[in-house]
């Protein structure tokens, strides 16, 4: 329950789905309560007030079901307006004992939750302004049906500026919390899938991409290891490591036609969907090769090599991926920076 909650909160729209629909359920429940409330108390008027609005909610609720985006438009329009007619109603008339006044305090909440600060400030604004005029312009006062007391009519549109300024700070707390959230939840599905340091795939990440894109026909894997990379980190430190396997990332990714990913420590792989787009492995082994890696404030310029093992097939990755390893393992058997092919066992 709580995992399939956060899967709806977490997701911009269904979450707008799930406030607008739990306010109109709610409504409907409250207002078809109040109804037989009404029934029973025999309070005329109110109880077809009550009873229309009951119903306009399940209306609002069934065009946010049925009606796609623009059915969410029309239904959070009619209820603002819903809203603001039976409060208006409910004031006027103070049925039961003054008592339905109350429920106006509700609308800045309701506001906040549907339609964010700036709708629910205009829609508060729009109820604020009706209040004043019936309890502190003698014009509205002269429409009333209920004699509220001077102390009530006073007071309580000081009460609903309060509640509505709480409803907006918790607004604003809710949305930036969100807002940050959102940003975290990006930043983490990113590093989930990229390497920090060269910013290629990692492994998740390309299994990822492969599991969404996949292969019909025959693929094609570069396993990329660079040579004697150890000997870097000895003579020249790990930093200067650091920068040599950022140097050579942006290399492959540059010749390469294609996603790369670090697969482990000075290892990459490079998958192509189709053989047949797989770019010149030579052309990475030479470019690698010839490039002058500068060692800042040094004045010092450092050249690597790579070993690069190529492995075609219709297999699954890991299979091949696997035997693009072993084919870069004969390369360095064979003495290192050069290439060489699986060959399928007979
Ligand atoms: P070979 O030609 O046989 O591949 O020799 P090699 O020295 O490249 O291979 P080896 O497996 O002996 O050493 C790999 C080194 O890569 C050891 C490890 O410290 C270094 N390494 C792995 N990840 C990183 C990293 O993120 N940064 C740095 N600077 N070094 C790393
Ligand atoms: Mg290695
Ligand atoms: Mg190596």
């Amino acid at each position: 329950m709580r995992t399939k909650l956060s899967a709806v909160l977490t997701d911009d729209n269904k979450r707008k789905e799930l406030q607008y629909n739990s306010i109109f359920l709610l409504f409907f429940c409250v207002s078809l309560f109040m109804t037989v409330l009404n029934v029973i108390t025999r309070k005329g008027a109110l109880t077809i007030a009550t009873a229309v609005f009951a119903v306009l909610c399940l209306v609002d609720f069934l065009l946010i079901k049925k009606g796609g985006k623009s059915g969410t438009m029309i239904a959070s329009v009619l209820f603002s307006a819903e809203m603001v007619a039976l409060f208006t109603f409910f004031l006027i008339s103070g049925n039961p004992d003054g008592f339905s006044a109350l429920w106006i305090a509700m609308l800045p909440a309701c506001g906040m939750l549907l339609f964010g600060r700036k709708r629910a400030a205009i829609l508060s604004g729009v109820m604020f302004a009706i209040l004043i005029f019936f309890f502190w312009i003698p014009a509205g006062r002269s429409l009333l049906q209920y004699e509220y007391s001077q102390t009530f009519m006073m007071r309580f549109p000081i009460f609903y500026l309060a509640f509505f300024l709480l409803s907006a700070l918790l607004e604003t707390i809710r949305s930036v919390t969100q807002k940050e959230l959102d940003k975290l939840r990006e930043k983490y599905k990113y590093y989930a899938a990229h390497d920090y340091l060269t910013n290629l795939l990692n492994r998740q990440g390309l299994e990822e991409w492969y599991s969404t894109f996949g292969a019909l026909g025959e693929q094609a894997v570069l396993m990329i290891d660079i040579d004697h990379f150890k000997n870097v980190n000895d003579s020249c430190g790990h930093d200067v490591g650091d920068l040599v396997l950022a140097s050579v990332a942006r290399e492959i990714q540059c010749l390469a036609d294609t996603r790369v990913c670090r697969w482990g420590g000075e290892e990459f792989v490079v998958w192509f969907s189709d053989s047949g787009k797989m770019c010149d492995p030579e052309a990475i082994r030479s470019s690698i090769e010839k490039t002058d890696i500068e060692i800042p404030n040094s004045g010092k310029v450092l050249h690597v090599t790579i070993s690069i093992g190529v492995a075609k097939g219709t297999e699954p990755l890991g299979t091949l991926v696997k035997n693009a390893d072993e084919a870069m393992l004969q390369a360095k058997n064979k003495g290192r920076n050069r290439i060489e092919y699986y060959a399928r066992p007979d």
